[in-house]
């Protein structure tokens, strides 16, 4: 009786401290992995995360595995420098390799244990986004319809990758990859910055390239003022149906709140951001 009572007071409790609050929808576009996947995904889960794109070594994404309440779109990480994933340096392929075969690349498509291919890691091995050795690769993705995701603009420090260049993180040298793949669906990760103005004028040419914020929306990555300066660009540019939201890896709740804080977007705006944009993207079959 006592249990019971108990339990009434604390799930009435329950309902008015969430009464009113309809929790914000987020689809995270860039999501690489943790030491503990669980837990990782049940702290997404709580802050509204219902759909994720993640990329990290095969042997630790086979660990990612679909739920009720997440729903999971597995990526090709492509080429690994030296063989592995920047930052957690962990093998990115069993075999060592820097570039997966195609034949299994396409086995795994058919096979839906891949959904996209990315993130891809030109810049960091010191190749062009639309370097001859990708294009493949590419013309796989555009076989099978599936979208690229592309690393783009600065890079944190202790990547380990030697052959890293910034300037290969120019989101123009796009282009020549998107003239060979027509119609190829391509997403700019982390919006191109610092070469953001690069992004948008790719994106304004070629209308099936999406961005995300990932990244750029971490305070302790880049500051809020810049962050949202970079944010009204693509907006006035008439860009606001192709930008989507990623935490890659950053505190969710702070790199959230970096885009609900933004003043000039409207709610519907932020619904985009938050989910409908990469909803369309990743859905949109050409
Ligand atoms: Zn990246």
């Amino acid at each position: 009786m006592r249990n019971a009572k108990w339990l009434l007071a604390n799930l009435t409790f329950f309902f008015l401290s969430h009464a009113g609050h309809a929790q914000q929808r987020v689809f995270d576009v860039h999501l690489h992995g943790a030491k503990d996947p669980h837990a990782q995904l049940a702290n997404l889960t709580k802050a509204g995360v219902y759909k994720i794109a993640i990329s990290t070594s095969w042997s630790l994404q086979q660990q990612y595995k679909k739920q009720d309440n997440l729903q999971l779109l597995y990526g090709l990480m492509v080429p690994c420098p030296n063989g592995k994933v920047p930052y957690s340096l962990q093998a990115c392929f069993a075999d060592g390799n820097e570039w997966p075969s195609l034949d299994w690349v396409e086995e795994q498509i058919k096979a839906g244990n891949i959904n996209f291919i990315g993130e891809v890691l030109s810049q960091y091995h010191g190749i062009s986004s639309s370097d001859t050795m990708l294009l493949p690769y590419y013309r796989l993705a555009r076989k099978y319809d599936i979208p690229v995701g592309i690393h783009t603009g600065s890079a944190g420090p202790d990547h380990g990758c030697p052959n890293f260049k910034q300037e290969l993180g120019n989101p123009s040298l796009m282009e020549t990859l998107l003239n060979q793949v027509p119609g190829l669906r391509v997403w700019i990760m982390h919006a191109g910055a610092p070469y953001h103005e690069e992004a948008i004028s790719i994106m304004k040419k070629f209308p099936q390239v999406y961005t995300d914020l990932s990244a750029i929306n971490n305070p302790d990555i880049l500051g809020h003022t810049i962050f949202s300066g970079i944010v009204k660009r693509f907006v006035d540019s008439g860009l606001e149906d192709r930008i989507m939201f990623g935490s890659d890896n950053g505190n969710i709740d702070i790199t959230m709140q970096s885009i609900s804080q933004l003043t000039f977007l409207t709610e519907e705006q932020k619904e985009k951001i938050f989910y409908r944009n990469a909803e369309h993207f990743f859905n949109t079959r050409r």
